[in-house]
């Protein structure tokens, strides 16, 4: 069953109203035939973008696509992206298609899609356009490319990728054939632009069936990502580990939030263990520093795939801590929260607790972290100072007492950590009275 919006129904009418068939195309019409909700609404339509334009004036439209045939009509009931009908060329720049040509049916459009089952059109009053078998398939569960799937990888390699992505979020099995090229076309993936392999990557890891899609593409991911390679079938031959240092992360990676900072550090946590591996006499695995080593190897990757500043450093900081104990009183976790925040911290219990699940040995250590997380919560409630936001002084108190430059700061920083490890209250007098008391201290050393 098809139910479309009443702001998609619309721009039908009206391009249609104008004389310019149009349908209902892609992700949507996949969606909705598999019983979920689209995301969003996508339009495929003979009127060129001139022509649209002129059936759209006066309306709110962005025409960053324009070359390419796409137009984005800004309705109530949310954008929509309206694409002429097309045949497109290579897509040397892994970005945008070379050559556009326009092309006169829907059934000729749906010949460039990657996927059969999101090569469907669908239409309010001509019902469904499936050339390729795309219900068949989307009944089926299978990802099959549309023509020659050589071809089609050829033309744009970050489809092998998109394969990867869809069989992760959908829970589909790639076609053989189409698996096969995918295989043989690898090398393709090296001229898309890093920022296309970016989000296909985040949205793999963010699927709902991801474990199975990085257990059953691994060498697609080492395509992109060859720093993962040392990880497959590196045995920890060590009793905290059922797993290799692979599935192991990658049954880690199941097990937080689909959230993208969290998932991409679940599967790079462990990337440096292969670089530190010792056997002792007892022919037990040890993995000294690796979270240090992860790290910078964690780093190359944020940083070729172009991720932002802010995205990098949660990233890179989870790699890094992820072994360190959170601290297991009150006054431990009040320390850590003044270091990190409490965002960092929660994303910490998250990653901490990846981890445990996904070694598959020590159930207690998680019940361990939800104790944790039970502290973290109390010391929340408890409305803790663990911020120079929150403490009782600030700056202009401190030059007052005549302080001045730097020992400003790092008196409040001295302050905080005696209200932290509870030996002053957080209130102004008892603060100033300790400021002046370690003031008097120093004058005296001096
Ligand atoms: P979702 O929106 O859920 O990510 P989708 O299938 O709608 O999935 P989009 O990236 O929105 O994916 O693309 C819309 C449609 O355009 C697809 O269904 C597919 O038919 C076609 N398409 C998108 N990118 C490509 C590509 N690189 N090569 C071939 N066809 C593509
Ligand atoms: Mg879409």
């Amino acid at each position: 069953m098809i139910r479309l919006p009443a702001h998609a129904a619309r721009a039908i009418e009206q391009l249609e109203g104008a004389g310019f068939e149009t349908w209902a195309v892609g992700g949507c019409v996949r969606d909705s035939l598999r019983g979920a909700t689209p995301h969003d609404w996508d339009l495929c339509t003979a009127a060129r973008p001139e022509q649209m334009k002129a059936v759209f004036a006066g309306k709110r439209v962005l025409e960053t696509g324009l070359k390419h045939g796409t137009l984005t009509l800004l309705t109530d009931g949310g954008p929509l992206e309206i694409t002429t009908f097309r045949a497109d060329g290579g897509y040397s720049d892994g970005r945008h298609p070379d050559a556009v040509r326009f092309v006169g049916s829907v059934e000729d459009d749906l010949a460039r899609r990657d996927f059969t089952v999101g090569a469907i059109a669908w239409h309010p009053v001509r019902g469904l356009c499936d050339p390729y078998g795309g219900l068949d398939d989307l009944q089926d569960g299978i990802l099959r490319a549309v023509g020659d799937p050589d071809a089609r990888f050829t033309e744009d390699g970050l489809r092998i990728l998109r394969a990867v992505r869809f069989a992760s979020q959908l829970g589909f099995a790639v076609e053989p054939q189409t698996a096969a090229a995918m295989r043989r076309q690898l090398g393709r993936l090296d001229c898309v632009a890093a920022e296309r392999v970016r989000e296909e990557l985040t949205r793999t890891l963010c699927g709902r069936f991801v474990q199975r899609a990085l257990l059953s593409y691994r060498d697609v991911l080492a395509a992109v990502l060859p720093e993962l390679v040392p990880m497959f079938d590196c045995a920890q031959q060590n009793p905290h580990h059922l797993y290799d240092v692979w599935e192991h992360s990658v049954r880690a990676v199941g097990q937080v939030p689909a959230v993208p900072a969290l998932r991409w550090a679940m599967l790079l946590h462990d990337c440096g263990k292969p670089a530190c591996k010792t056997i002792d006499e007892k022919g037990v695995g040890h993995f000294y520093g690796h979270p240090k080593v992860s790290r910078e190897i964690a780093e190359q990757i944020v940083q070729r795939l172009r991720f932002s500043g802010a995205e990098s450093a949660r990233i890179l900081l989870l790699v890094e801590q992820h072994d360190r104990p959170l601290g297991e009183n009150d006054k431990l976790v009040r320390r850590r929260l003044s270091q990190i925040g409490e965002a960092r911290f929660r994303d910490l219990l998250a990653i901490k607790k990846g981890d445990a699940v996904g070694q598959g040995t020590h159930p207690e250590d998680v019940a361990w972290l939800y104790g944790m997380e039970q502290c973290l919560d109390r010391v929340l409630a408890a409305d803790a100072c663990f911020s120079l936001r929150q403490l009782a002084v600030n700056g202009n108190d401190m030059l007052a007492l005549g302080l001045s430059g730097p020992a400003v700061g790092a008196m409040l920083h001295d302050l905080l950590r005696a209200v932290i490890d509870e030996q002053a209250d957080n209130t102004r007098g008892a603060l100033l009275t300790l400021a002046r008391a370690r003031m008097e201290e120093r004058h005296e050393q001096q």
